[in-house]
């Protein structure tokens, strides 16, 4: 029996996308600013094609301008650099965001670091990544973000909770585990050298999973009432032959007799980086142009 609070995440971004548009929408009535995102895509990744996809629809749905660019799969790294830094120069855009996985050729390192900071809504550049964990202001990556502002709404006072980030990545684990220290949670980073994951898990009132990993934690890992924010997005076999279905890195069904929160997979986290990558984009408008936030 399901005892967890389900959290809306998919509701919660479309609210958050609502309230974005109406700030754009004030933005160029009172000065004149239209935020633009620019989207670089390289190559014919049918899942890259997706997301580049939904990212153009959800920036011109919130009332801003939409750049779309892009290149064949043999591209060359300099090429691609060199649009990147065109965009950087470009006033009319405000974010770029250039699409991973890039093929073989290409470093997304040096790609990245290609990025005007200023212009970073993914939030990967080094200095806005030094700026996180040195709790400066920055553009904060897309996930953490959301997982953040879930957790706010769920828990509220996050200070001195205990929280385990599962996984240490640099766009998810890394930033996450920043912003949890930033909020005054005590927290702890697993990955696959931690001893007794379980134990670990079981101390967490917060627990973020970001392995990639389908349904690895179970229901008996989570301290009862915990509140469990489900990064992952796996896809599996499904009920029927030749159908699939995503799974998160959490063992739903069981983790929700658990916990006092849960987000589902999907609906939960991944409407989230969307509405996030809106919401970088309106500050990084805001900040090159000095404006600034209401409060
Ligand atoms: P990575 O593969 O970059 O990182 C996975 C992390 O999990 C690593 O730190 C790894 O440890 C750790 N790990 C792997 N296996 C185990 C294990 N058996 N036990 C403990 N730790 C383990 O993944 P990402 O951070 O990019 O993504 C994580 C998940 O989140 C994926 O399912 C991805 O699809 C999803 N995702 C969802 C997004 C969304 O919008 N909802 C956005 C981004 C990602 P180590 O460092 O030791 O190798």
């Amino acid at each position: 029996m399901t005892k967890a609070r389900i959290i809306d995440g998919k509701g919660f971004a479309l609210d958050l996308r609502t309230r974005i548009a109406a700030q754009v929408a004030a933005l160029k009535e009172s000065h004149g600013v239209e935020p633009g995102l620019a989207v670089v895509l390289v190559g014919n990744d049918p899942a890259s094609q997706v997301y580049v996809r939904n990212k153009g629809q959800a920036t011109l749905a919130a009332g801003m301008q939409s750049f779309e660019h892009k290149l064949p799969d043999t591209v060359d790294q300099a090429t691609l650099v060199a649009l990147v830094e065109r965009l950087n120069r470009d006033p009319a855009v405000n974010g770029i965001l250039v699409q991973l996985p890039l093929p073989r050729q290409i470093d997304p390192a040096v790609v990245i670091a290609t990025i005007d900071p200023a212009k970073d809504v993914d939030g990967f550049h080094v200095e806005n990544a030094g700026r996180l964990a040195l709790g400066l202001p920055g553009l904060v990556p897309c996930t953490p973000l959301g997982c953040m502002m879930l957790l706010r709404d769920t828990v509220g006072d996050l200070r001195g909770l205990r929280a385990l980030v599962l996984g240490r990545s640099g766009i998810v684990g890394k930033p996450m585990a920043s912003l949890l220290l930033a909020a005054d949670c005590t927290v702890t980073v697993a990955h696959s050298r931690t001893r007794d994951l379980a134990a670990e898990c079981r101390r967490a009132d917060i627990l973020v999973a970001a392995v990639g990993r389908p349904e690895m934690v179970r229901g008996d890992w989570i301290k009862p009432g915990a509140t469990v924010i489900d990064v992952g997005i796996n896809r599996v076999a499904g009920a029927a032959e030749g159908k699939t279905r995503l799974v998160g890195d959490v063992d739903f069904a069981g983790a929700a007799e658990v916990a006092g929160a849960i987000t589902p997979v999907p609906g939960g986290v991944g409407p989230m980086t969307i509405a996030c990558l809106l919401l970088n984009t309106l500050t990084a408008t805001r900040r090159q142009n000095g404006i600034a936030a209401p409060d």
